[in-house]
């Protein structure tokens, strides 16, 4: 990785990595992924297929064979799986749900591997997800653990769900965080963990604009030491 910058920003669903990074990637000129959205356009494969995770070669095979692409825009971002759009469907709660489960499953985080350490070539990059900076980049010059208490997470998420037009009951969405947040810790492969030289930053109490501040802060010193990078 000799030369480009590379930003690992991990931590558990509703942390506010999305809109966090997609504030500091435009700024910083990073290029951003979302590695998330790979976990669930493979979901989505797999429910469409019936349920895989019974079959996790035949699933990490069409991981592997799947046409991926990812563009931030804005405040959220376009994907298409095999020239389909499927931004929408990436983010309903069957794929959430769905997604933690292949997640679970070794031989598919070993065949999503290739992409993410190949995104964006030379230049400089920032991947959020859950072991970017413990297993995809372990030699990442910034890592960056942002979390928040389970509650505050739930309610921003069921916020983001009632501003979509959904009907939510913050109970129901607790009940899956706290599911979800169990399932990605817990697995043998790849958990959820802050790696050991990571920040870690708490949003509980801080505004959308305070976690952006912060993680801006803590890019800007790792951008101007290039000479020590190559
Ligand atoms: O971040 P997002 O909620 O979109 O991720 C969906 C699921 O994909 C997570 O619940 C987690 O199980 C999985 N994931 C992962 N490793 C990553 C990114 C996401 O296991 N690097």
């Amino acid at each position: 990785m000799p030369g480009r910058l590379v930003v690992a920003v991990d931590g558990p669903a509703g942390a506010g990595k999305g809109a966090v990074c997609r504030f500091v990637a435009v700024k910083f000129h990073l290029q951003y992924l979302e590695t998330g959205a790979l976990y669930r356009a493979v979901a989505l494969l797999s429910l469409r297929f019936g349920g895989l995770t019974e079959d996790p070669e035949r699933l990490a095979g069409l991981a592997r064979g799947m046409a991926f692409q990812y563009h931030p825009v804005k405040d959220r971002f376009i994907a298409t799986l095999d020239g389909e759009d499927v931004t929408l469907a990436l983010r309903d709660e069957s794929v959430s749900m769905e997604a933690s489960r292949v997640a679970a499953l070794p031989a598919v985080r070993k065949a999503l591997l290739d992409f993410q350490r190949g995104y964006g070539g030379d230049k400089n990059i920032l991947l959020d997800g859950r072991d970017i900076g413990t297993v995809v980049f372990p030699e990442a010059q910034l890592k960056i653990f942002l979390t928040a208490s389970v509650e505050e997470r739930a309610k921003r998420r069921a916020l983001e769900l009632q501003e979509r037009g959904e009907t939510v009951s913050l109970p129901r969405v607790l009940e899956e965080m706290r599911l979800r947040d169990t399932r990605d810790r817990e697995r043998a492969a790849s958990p959820m963990l802050a790696a050991e030289d990571a920040v870690l930053v708490d949003t509980t109490s801080m505004t959308l604009a305070e976690s952006q501040q912060r993680v801006a802060a803590l890019i800007t010193p790792a951008l101007i030491t290039p000479l020590m990078r190559g």
